[in-house]
């Protein structure tokens, strides 16, 4: 039946020594604590944000990446 079915496809999955298909719950609940950690930093942190530090936020990252400035 099933079981029997599934057993035969499974050692194919199982041999592969990177891919894991079991997902814990608690990896889940980290990538979605970490998912609503920085979508409440965009809301907050850029959304609510000065003109003043938006703009020193895209000066300072101009630099960074090198651009001519000033
Ligand atoms: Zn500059």
């Amino acid at each position: 039946m099933n079981a029997t079915r599934r057993t035969a496809v499974s050692p194919d999955v199982r041999s592969s020594p990177s891919v894991s298909s079991e997902t814990t719950l608690s990896t889940r609940l980290l990538g979605a604590a970490s998912a609503l950690a920085l979508g409440v930093f965009f809301v907050w942190g850029a959304g609510f944000a000065g003109a003043q530090t938006l703009h020193d936020t895209a000066h300072d990252a101009r630099h960074a990446m090198g651009l001519p400035c000033h």
